[in-house]
């Protein structure tokens, strides 16, 4: 038997961990427990081997799993990800297994023969030793100790007790309990273990109904054969039988008792559905071949799905993942966060039965275990969910949807900085598997790769039914403010237009990209702003709460009465966040039923349903909200839409401001219009002529993505080149600067051929959750060289002693602030 185990630790170093193997041999793909420093890691084991590494070697102390919880497949894509992301391997896999919740951490503590020595010690002279410590704190060592010492010795040996149970009942501080182990009177212990994964639950299976049964006996064989012949016990014996009539059919064979894991237990007795209805119109259908020709072909394809928002391409998703069902195969949808209502949970249900396993962002770890079991036993076959769902366990892999494809929640802003949609592509090349990438707005990269034929584009440019596009209509709010002398935030066209709508018992929406009261707190006798403590960002006054807030590390602050620079009383509250705008228009339509979307109104999905339901009930006349309500994909439409300020990200130097400013404008346009009504739409902007303002109001994609590509091309920014960003960070600002400087000298004095390197600069946030940032932006035509230079500067950092998790490389950054 192989000696050795490579082992892959969620740790932030780029290496893999050799165990010595003890008497069970890991598979590999399967989960260890091993010591790591002080710890215990659970990894994943990668290779055994005979090879005898250079440093001694620790034991595996347990081996996890008697099957890979990560095949062939997932493992080579988890590779890939750590090489193309520069991530540690380890971390990767960390994100791919949602099984956290089978890891309990535990912290133990032992007395040692020093600690018995104190406690005798302190026994005889009938008070402890003097020292510096406060008699409390004397006490509660003793009481600590006294507990430790009582515990009976198994095998010789005292075991040790949790931290937990340690703490309740002797109410020692952490504090204490590491200064008793400074002064080895116990040591410290990790002793983490993994729980038995899955609450089990005992299912009855019908094996036979033949045979004489008496009334109880029949009662129970019809409800198991109504069922589908497998029950839970629990369901059972609420049946009003007696308790013996279930051993008794058991004992003469008709039924069998087995133990599945609790989920997969849920709602067994409910009626297979009958198979979705759809009613498609051509575009629909031929979209719909389209992907199951491709299905049926069992190779690598990408196709492209443009279709407007309305246009249905829900439905056409659906069906291509019911075709894939009924042929015995296994589907993913990706969805963004904000789309995975409890309603779109109930229809999924309602199309896929028991066979759908739903991956939201609310699910407890145990709930996300249960999940990811379902889907490796093959039990649930069709996965939707948001970003990492793509690393779905599921069999046969035929499909992988990305439903809005150029959604931002769809990267990773954390190690590993991953973006779901080029990991769908990947993992079907992979599994020679169809990717479909959907988007009323697709991004630049993805409409790129399908004009060079990289993905089939197929288009879907009307709306069901042949509903009209909205009418659009530009507000320049530069004239508005010459014309009426002052600052608006609800200009007289839109204002009005409000009103006609109200009067005739219509719906409007109205969207600010910016929640709070007022984003800056300005002080006139000093001119300076009230910054995050954290974060070189203006707090933002939330009026409901009264605090000021950090939008980006939560910090909190009281609102100032005073400037708390110069103590001066002329502090203004300037500019408008959603809250204010929602206070504006109760000002302005007294008689209206206002509501909010936001951060702020809304905690979780069922708050972003039971808005849009009493806006779909008519409940309402009003909604405000940030892109929130942009996305909402069950919004029925309304048959107005203002847009107050959409456009403010085009004054941030950020290369994609253009490309989500007229994605937002275009999604959030297609709001307006209900049934055969047609929307309109006003547009309130300070850009006027911007191409981004002017090709959403015209609803040309075609023409904004040929302006924006022009600029990208003289740029060469993505999709002309592959960019990283590179961001180093320190909560000392000379450490921040040391380190950029270290790593700029490196680059100027190191020949990088094809590599295009911008900085060190301040990020555009210079400081952010209390680091000070400076960043490196790299860019490259050819990808094999950017990771190349990214690779050695990595190693060059390491030999510099710049901590890994320091140094962050972002590869295909989304923002670069
Ligand atoms: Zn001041
Ligand atoms: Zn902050």
């Amino acid at each position: 038997m192989p000696e050795f185990c490579d082992v892959a630790l969620a740790v932030p170093l780029d290496m893999v961990f050799t165990y010595r193997v003890g008497e069970i041999a890991p598979v590999v793909g399967g989960r260890v427990l091993v010591p790591f420093r002080q710890q215990r890691l659970t990894g994943i084991a990668l290779e055994v081997h005979d090879r005898k590494p250079s440093v001694t070697t620790k034991n595996i102390l347990r081996v996890l799993d008697a099957t890979p919880v990560l095949d062939e497949q997932l493992l080579r894509l988890g590779r890939w990800i750590a090489d193309y992301y520069l991530a540690p391997l380890g971390e990767v896999f960390r994100t791919m297994l949602p099984l956290g919740a089978e890891f309990k951490r535990t912290i133990a503590y032992r007395i040692t023969k020093e600690g018995r020595m104190a406690l005798h010690l302190a026994g005889m002279s009938g008070s402890p030793a003097r020292s510096h410590r406060t008699p409390d704190e004397e006490a509660v060592e003793f009481r600590v100790l006294d507990y430790l010492a009582a515990e009976e010795p198994e095998q010789g040996e005292v075991p040790a007790v949790s931290e937990q149970t340690l703490r309740s009942t002797t109410h020692a501080a952490k504090s204490i309990l590491s200064g008793m182990v400074r002064k080895k009177w116990i040591v410290r212990e990790d002793v983490s273990t993994v729980r038995d994964a899955i609450p089990k639950i005992r299912i009855a299976l019908l094996k036979s109904a033949e045979g004489k049964l008496n009334d109880n006996q029949q009662r129970l064989i019809e409800t198991l054969a109504a069922s589908g012949g497998r029950v839970p016990v629990d369901t059972l014996q609420s049946l009003d039988v007696p308790r013996t009539t279930l051993a008794t059919l058991v004992k003469r064979g008709l039924v069998e008792i087995v133990e599945e894991p609790a989920a997969f237990a849920v709602s067994h007795s409910k009626p297979r559905p009958s198979p979705f209805e759809f009613e498609f119109n051509p575009a629909q259908r031929s979209a719909l071949n389209r992907l199951q020709e491709a299905v049926y072909a069992r190779k690598f394809s990408g196709i492209l799905f443009h279709g407007i928002t309305g246009s249905g391409k829900t439905a056409v998703y659906l069906a291509g993942m019911r075709a894939v069902l009924d042929a015995g195969r296994s589907a993913i949808l990706l969805v963004p966060e904000i789309g995975l209502t409890p309603a779109v949970a109930a229809d999924l249900h309602q199309i896929f039965g028991e066979e759908v396993a739903i991956l939201h962002s609310a699910l407890s770890d145990k709930e996300r275990a249960q999940q990811w079991h379902r889907i490796k036993s093959g039990e649930a076959r069709m996965v939707v969910g948001t970003r990492s769902a793509v690393f779905a366990p599921v069999r046969d892999l035929a499909l992988i949807i990305v439903d809005e494809e150029h959604d931002s929640s769809y990267k990773q802003e954390e190690t590993p900085r991953y973006h779901a949609r080029d990991i769908a592509v990947m993992r079907a090349k992979m599994a020679n598997a169809v990717v479909v990438l959907g988007s009323a707005t697709p991004s630049l990269e993805s409409y790129f790769n399908a004009t060079k034929n990289k993905y089939a584009l197929v288009e879907l440019l009307d709306r069901v039914e042949q509903r009209p596009l909205p009418e659009v209509e530009i507000v320049d709010m530069r004239l508005e403010f010459q014309e009426t002398g002052r600052e608006q935030v609800i200009s007289r066209k839109l204002a009005a237009e409000i009103q006609e709508r109200l009067d005739r018992k219509e719906q409007v929406m109205v969207l600010l990209n910016r929640r709070g009261y007022s984003p800056v707190v300005l002080c006139r006798a000093c001119g300076e702003t009230l910054q995050c403590r954290n974060c070189a960002i203006a707090l933002t006054h939330h009026k409901r709460e009264h605090k000021m807030i950090c939008h980006y590390c939560g910090y909190l602050a009281p609102v100032p009465k005073a400037c708390v620079h110069c103590g001066s009383e002329y502090v203004y509250f300037l500019g408008t966040g959603s809250e204010k705008l929602e206070d504006l228009l109760h000002g302005m339509f007294p008689q209206a039923r206002i509501a909010r979307l936001d951060r702020d109104t809304v905690r979780g999905h069922e708050d972003f349903e039971r808005t849009l339901n009493a806006l779909d009930a008519g409940e309402l006349d009003l909604l405000v909200g940030t892109q929130m309500i942009a996305k909402g994909h069950d919004i029925h439409g309304v048959t107005l839409v203002g847009v107050v300020g959409a456009d403010s990200a085009l004054g941030l130097p950020d290369f994609r401001a253009a490309e989500r400013t007229f994605q937002l404008l275009t999604q959030v346009a297609g709001r307006a219009g209900r049934g055969q009504t047609p929307g309109k739409v006003v547009l309130q902007t300070y850009f006027e002529n911007h191409y981004a303002v002017q090709y959403a109001a015209r609803h040309d994609f075609a023409g904004f993505y040929e302006k924006e590509l022009r600029f990208r091309s003289w740029m060469q920014y993505p999709p002309y080149s592959a960019l990283a960003n590179v961001l180093i960070r320190s909560g000392k600002l000379d450490e921040a600067l040391q380190w950029s400087g270290t790593l700029g000298k490196w680059f100027d004095q190191n020949r990088h051929e094809g590599v295009r390197v911008l900085g060190p600069a301040a990020a555009p946030i210079l400081r952010l959750k209390r680091d000070y940032r400076y960043h490196f932006v790299l860019k490259s035509p050819s990808r094999e060289k950017l990771n190349t230079t990214l690779r050695a500067m990595m190693a060059h950092a390491a030999t510099q002693k710049i901590p890994r998790t320091q140094v962050i490389v972002d590869v295909d950054a989304l923002w670069l602030m």
